[in-house]
């Protein structure tokens, strides 16, 4: 999409720290951390959020979490948070699917 934040992201368009890419989806450090660790991953065609996940690309979202736990065994966190965000009451500011990961420090429940 040619007016998505994400997608220009992708396109290395807009700069971003990379932690990990491959075909399916990017991994990039988040801008205004909420944890120690605060990355983002999402899948490198676009999808509005997970209410955009059919039959269509459901692998893509699941290879998301197989890349999501190899990250977090590498970075070596052995416990941390992950969070997608649909539609704004639910504080989704963009809309290109992702996933937060967050780690390295204790994380309270409820979220706000
Ligand atoms: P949401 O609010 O949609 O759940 O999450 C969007 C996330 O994208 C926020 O945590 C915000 O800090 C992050 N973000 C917004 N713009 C940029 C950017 O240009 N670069 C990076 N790395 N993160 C961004
Ligand atoms: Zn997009």
């Amino acid at each position: 999409m040619s007016d998505c934040l994400f997608c220009k992201i992708v396109a290395g368009e807009i700069p971003s720290k990379k932690l990990y890419e491959d075909d399916l989806c990017y991994a990039f450090y988040d801008i205004a951390p909420q944890a120690p660790t605060h990355f983002l991953v999402v899948p490198k065609a676009h999808i509005s959020s997970v209410a955009g996940v059919d039959e269509t690309n459901q692998a893509t979202a699941g290879h998301i979490f197989a890349i999501i736990a190899k990250l977090c065994k590498e970075l070596r966190l052995d416990s941390y948070r992950v969070v997608s965000n649909i539609g704004e009451q639910a504080g989704q500011s963009v809309p290109h699917l992702h996933f937060h990961v967050l780690g390295g420090r204790d994380l309270t429940w409820p979220p706000g």
